[in-house]
């Protein structure tokens, strides 16, 4: 093997570490506790195991975490007036609402009821707006971990080629604006994109946002290039049993591996980043809510 694993358990721990001292030092100073509300519609198993993981975490850092888990039936006029009246709640200040939710209900609608300044998951319009103008504000969880560990790994990534493979709202649209905000020279590439392999070696930072399972073959990467795979991807593990199954990433790992310097594994990588990014985002929603200063 010759690239070197960034491991985001480790900078996800380093992360928590870094939000409890700040919680610490809120508490002293200003007789403050954070708080992250959460707000889980239905019976959803993964959203529950994300939300367990979540409020475990929450308190972990010392911050106050309150759940609101309300029934698959719940009515839209419901879900919102429980948004509208965290937003409206002084003592919250974090809202998470758990995705997906159920289909009856429209999650735009809801997202659209959450204090842009409480919106610590990055998805308001508000927060859009902030990102692309270069204001202060809450960054999405997952893309704002991606620049973290290309950061861990590289440190300075300023004038960094960075190719973002995908152009979603949730994560490929964000992460290539946070990558430009580090003066990283960005290309965005996506479904329609033409020779993709070659834009891909263009890349001294790699990173795949599709929804592919191991897209990304070895020879699409130069060699020392870093490697941020964000993607997740269950697959059939015939070798495990006959039904067991495995994560992988956008990334054909094995391959790969020969070629970049650094790169996430799948799972260990971006995803605990997601989560340390959200208790990092309540900690500066509360800082900034409260107008206490770094
Ligand atoms: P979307 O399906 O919303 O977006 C996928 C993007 O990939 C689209 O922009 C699409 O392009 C592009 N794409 C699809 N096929 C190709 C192709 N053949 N070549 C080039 N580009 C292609 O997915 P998300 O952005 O929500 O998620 C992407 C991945 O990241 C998923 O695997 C998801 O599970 C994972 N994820 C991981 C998280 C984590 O915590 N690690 C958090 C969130 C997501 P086009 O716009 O042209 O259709």
């Amino acid at each position: 093997m010759g690239a070197q694993l960034i491991d985001g358990k480790a900078t996800g721990e380093a992360s928590d570490l870094a939000v409890a001292a700040r919680v610490a030092a809120m508490k002293a100073a200003h007789r403050v506790t954070p708080a992250l509300a959460v707000v889980l519609v239905g019976d959803d198993p993964a959203s529950h195991v994300y939300v367990r993981n979540k409020v475990r975490r929450t308190t972990a850092t010392g911050m106050d975490s309150r759940e609101f888990r309300l029934p698959a039936d719940t009515s839209q006029q419901a879900l919102e007036d429980q948004v509208r009246a965290l937003s409206s709640d002084p003592s919250v200040d974090g809202i998470l609402v758990q995705l997906p939710l159920p289909a009856h209900l429209d999650a735009n609608a809801v997202i659209a009821c959450i204090d842009p300044d409480k919106d610590v998951d990055g998805l308001t319009e508000t927060s859009a707006g902030r990102l692309v103008l270069g204001r202060p504000g809450l960054r999405p969880c997952t893309p704002a971990g991606c620049v973290v560990l290309a950061k861990a790994a590289l440190g300075e990534i300023a004038g960094a080629h960075v190719v973002v493979i995908g152009r979603s709202i949730l994560v490929g649209k964000p992460a290539a604006l946070l990558f430009l905000e580090q003066n990283c020279t960005v290309t965005i590439a996506h479904s329609r994109s033409r020779d993709l392999p070659a834009i891909c070696r263009s890349a001294d930072i790699l990173v795949p946002a599709v929804g592919r399972p191991q897209m990304v073959r070895g020879d699409w990467v130069a060699d020392g290039a870093t490697v941020i795979d964000v993607g997740i991807n269950r697959v059939s593990a015939p070798d495990r049993g006959p039904d067991a199954t495995r994560l992988v990433g956008d990334v054909a790992f094995d391959e790969v591996v020969g070629h970049a310097a650094h790169i996430t594994p799948v799972p260990g990588g971006v995803g605990p980043m997601t989560i340390a990014m959200l208790l990092a985002n309540t900690v500066e929603a509360a800082m900034m809510r409260r107008r206490i200063q770094h």
